[in-house]
């Protein structure tokens, strides 16, 4: 993996936790943007070389929503970086890891993105991006 490029944090209301972020981190969010096939809005703050991501689901039957419901706000998952996320995604299925969607799809911040599936990692949802070129 080329490096961690954000942590994504599963929040009720990005009203109340940009601000809360944007105090912690003592940079302003760079980007909102709503991802509508995932029924998400995501927030965006640089930290060093990686990015903190606040996700507020806009569905109550949307993957956010479900998560939030089932284990309150906090870590929803890990990104890291890519070079080449087709090759990279081959290259962990012949490692024996298994994906929830094997085909990249567009994610928010400019990216292509899969996810591998948490039971085969710990139970850490694990995100694969490559940035969209
Ligand atoms: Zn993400």
């Amino acid at each position: 993996m080329h490096k961690i490029d954000h942590i994504a944090i599963a929040v009720n209301s990005l009203a109340t936790s940009i601000p809360l972020f944007e105090k912690l981190l003592d940079t302003p969010c760079y980007r909102v943007e709503e991802v509508a096939s995932e029924k998400v809005k995501t927030a965006f703050f640089q930290s060093g070389e990686s990015k903190i991501e606040l996700l507020e689901g806009m569905d109550p039957e949307g993957v956010i929503s479900k998560f939030i419901h089932k284990k309150g706000e906090g870590i929803h998952h890990i990104a890291f970086a890519v070079m080449d996320i087709h090759e990279k995604i081959k290259e962990l299925k012949e490692k024996g890891f298994e994906f929830i969607n094997e085909t990249p799809k567009k994610g928010a911040d400019n990216k292509w993105i899969v996810f591998l599936h948490p039971k085969c990692t710990n139970g850490v949802l694990i995100e694969l991006c490559q940035e969209i070129s």
